[in-house]
């Protein structure tokens, strides 16, 4: 069950859960289970941990099936049950349901993310189709829903705690947003529809993957004035290709790109590496995504109609704190007319330097080089300057430091004892510091390699919910740093700091929740990067930069003079990073409202960033043919702008910390634990927040910690009440 409720804890692209329409086998929890180890009880230490060293793709089918099977019998024994519903036997059976094949996805969906190869996208593309079925037969199934139904019209007089009353009511929303009231053509024709779009995204996913996977290859000379530390890694992946001794490969992903655009000299070589990396997915070739796109809108719009929703968007927004198009799009646009104003500022800037090179304007695969010098002339501060401070482990130390004097998680390093899917991922036994109690195991997969995903992202194998006596969290953060060649450090740029300590606030927020059934385990979506955010904050706190930002070779600690000057120019390049993330934000808004659905990828973004004044010196952050986030799943579709939600809150959060003078005030931080991070779902996430500020988010405090004015006008603030 966690997988069909969990609005937002893992980042695994599947599409949902369950399969094919076989034979009704109700005898199948009695079934012998296979010899397979996908479909085994995990085993270990740490209340079992997963078999990661023994998993084969030629495995998944037999598990895939079984599991599915399975599923199937456990939710045919709950419907037609002959005993009249209740709670226990329906709502609370139902969160049980499904664990083995919970399991094995967890497994297959950390492989396709972290390990892909030609047999999982095979995979991939074969049963995503199943697993939405399987979900539609469960969310279908008219006798599950009556009792569900049955339930909900007599919620008031069942004898329900106040979680157990949000449960059942979550449970009976979901099932209708998700059809259960639709007659009986219309469900196969969503059925059909819902499959459709699992394997158009499994597609996506497979064609983004595919160009990411891409390089540039460049000569010794067009790489000038890239740190040596970028170049050696380049270096190190054409040898890697077999290109010739002394050129290099950039290869198609932000970490390596990023660098490159920031310091090449070489004009010509940003232009090529950038037309790479913006073009991903919209090259007219066997990987183009704007055919699937294309599908993927127009479906999507057909089921928001069938569901009665006018569209994708509002259909998507039912279960968010935002609850309506309209409120994400009048925050989003409260921040953009600033931001805007910021990049032409950024750009007059820059212009200073570019004219000196012959330039009359600035391109978007200058933005980012001329932004640099105006970094060093402006605050004097290079991001070569703060890299030999920002070593990987080093920050980590510095990381979990913050972790136990916020909230008492003390993390020890534990690699080798337990398995892993690949020798890079280092894991950490998490511990209560105080009374020393086994909270969790944290993985980190740190560096990028070719099968692995783009981006950073947080993932649970398994979860603490008290109805399923899970109590051990196996928490994961996956990032795609550049990895150094052997003996080198990792040395973490600004931006790469921040997505750890981001990444890691998705870890604590897991390792801290403790909740009782699973489905309440999850947060909405423009919830879930509210903790991960507020995570970022402490990167720059100055007892984490003093202690933990030391120099690699010399391990003397970072000067007060640079850690100044980083604070000074915190609000530096923000017009820029939020007018590529709010440009992305607002054409998924834009292009998930279309009420037909009928659109032309590549013409619906020209004209909706015309309509809302896109820079002509920018890019969208995520341009739509490699926008994952919107057609990998349904996951974050409508949905981007759920950063910004979530942010306002954590800049609020962060102003709670600061009013106090001490940025680990451990009454805030307790308060901050119990309220809003321990309790997942359990309680409506608006009161939470409520309870521990006393008010609303004030969107102010967001648009000051971007520098940018204060407005004090009607703030959209996030829905008052249920
Ligand atoms: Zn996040």
């Amino acid at each position: 069950m966690k997988s069909l409720l969990m609005a937002g804890s893992a980042a695994i692209a599947l599409a949902g859960v369950i399969a094919a329409p076989a034979l009704a086998q109700s005898a199948m929890a009695q079934t012998a289970v296979p010899n397979n180890i996908l479909l085994a009880e995990w085993t270990g230490p740490y209340d079992t941990v997963p078999p990661w060293d023994q998993v084969k793709p030629e495995l998944f089918p037999q598990a895939f099936q079984f599991a599915i099977d399975e599923q199937r019998g456990e939710y045919q024994a709950i419907a037609n049950n002959p005993q009249a519903p209740t709670f226990a036997n329906t709502i609370e059976a139902m969160e049980k349901a499904g664990r083995r094949l919970d399991r094995v996805q967890t497994l297959f969906g950390v492989m396709t993310d972290n390990m892909s190869t030609p047999a999982y996208e095979a995979l991939d593309k074969e049963w995503s189709p199943k697993f939405s079925a399987a979900s539609d037969e469960i969310r279908l199934n008219p006798k599950l829903f009556q009792r569900i139904e049955t339930l909900y019209n007599n919620r008031a007089s069942l004898g329900l705690d106040a979680k157990q009353t949000r449960l059942l009511t979550r449970t009976y929303e979901y099932f209708v947003r998700n059809g259960a009231k639709l007659n009986d053509q219309q469900k196969a024709e969503l059925s059909g529809l819902n499959q459709k779009l699992s394997s158009a995204f499994s597609e996506f996913n497979s064609h983004l993957l595919k160009d990411e996977s891409t390089f540039t290859q460049a000569s010794a000379a067009q790489m000038a004035g890239v740190p040596q530390d970028v170049k050696d890694a380049a270096a190190g992946v054409a040898k890697a290709k077999g290109l010739p001794a002394g050129s290099y490969a950039v290869r198609n992903t932000r970490s390596a790109v990023e660098p490159v655009l920031t310091f090449a000299t070489n004009r010509a070589l940003r232009q090529k590496v950038w037309q790479a990396f913006a073009n991903r997915g919209d090259n007219g070739n066997a990987n183009d995504n704007n055919a699937i796109i294309k599908q993927i809108v127009k479906l999507r719009a057909d089921r928001a109609h069938m569901l009665g929703y006018q569209s994708h968007a509002h259909w998507r927004m039912q279960d968010t704190m935002a609850k309506t198009p309209e409120r994400a799009m009048d925050l989003m646009m409260r921040v953009w007319k600033p931001a805007v104003a910021r990049v032409h500022e950024e750009v007059a800037d820059q212009m200073v330097f570019a004219k000196k090179d012959g330039l009359t304007r600035i391109e978007p695969w200058d933005y980012r080089y001329y932004q640099e010098k105006v970094r060093k002339a402006k605050y004097d501060l290079s991001e070569e300057e703060i890299k030999p401070y920002f070593e990987q482990s080093n920050l980590l130390k510095g990381m979990h430091w913050a972790a136990e004097k916020l909230y008492d998680l003390k993390f020890t390093e534990n690699t080798g004892k337990v398995p892993v899917f690949n020798p890079d991922v280092r894991t950490f036994e998490v511990t209560n510091a105080k009374t020393g109690q086994l909270v969790g195991v944290w993985y980190l997969d740190t560096y990028a390699r070719e099968g692995k995903r783009s981006g950073a992202w947080m993932n649970t194998y398994r979860s603490r919910a008290g109805l399923l006596g899970d109590k051990v969290v196996l928490a994961s953060n996956n990032n795609n740093f550049t990895k150094p060649e052997a003996g080198k450090p990792t040395l973490l740029t600004l931006d790469d700091a921040s997505t750890q300590f981001h990444e890691f606030g998705h870890a604590i927020h897991y390792l801290l929740v403790d909740v009782k059934y699973p489905s309440l385990g999850g947060s909405q979506r423009d919830f879930v990067e509210f903790p991960s955010q507020v995570n970022e904050n402490w990167l720059l706190t100055r007892p984490v930069l003093e202690q933990f930002a030391r120099h690699y070779q010399t391990g003397q600690a970072m000067p007060a003079s640079l850690v100044d000057k980083i604070k000074k120019a915190d609000t530096f390049n923000q017009g820029f990073a939020t007018v590529e993330y709010l440009s992305s934000a607002l054409v998924d808004m834009k292009l998930h409202l279309d009420p037909t659905g009928n659109v032309d990828p590549d013409a619906f973004e020209r004209k909706a960033l015309a309509e809302i004044g896109m820079p002509r010196e920018m890019v969208m952050r995520h341009r739509l043919p490699q926008f994952g986030h919107l057609f990998s799943s349904d996951a974050y579709s409508a949905g981007y702008y759920s950063y910004l939600w979530s942010e306002t809150m954590d800049a609020d959060t962060w102003a709670a910390f600061e009013e106090t003078g001490d940025p680990f005030n451990r009454a805030v931080a307790d308060r901050f634990r119990t309220t809003l991070l321990s309790t997942g779902n359990e309680t409506d996430r608006a009161d939470a927040y409520r309870q521990f500020r006393g008010r609303d988010p004030d969107v102010n405090a967001l648009l000051k910690r971007r520098g940018f004015p204060v407005d004090g006008g009607n703030a959209p603030r996030p829905e008052r009440g249920k």
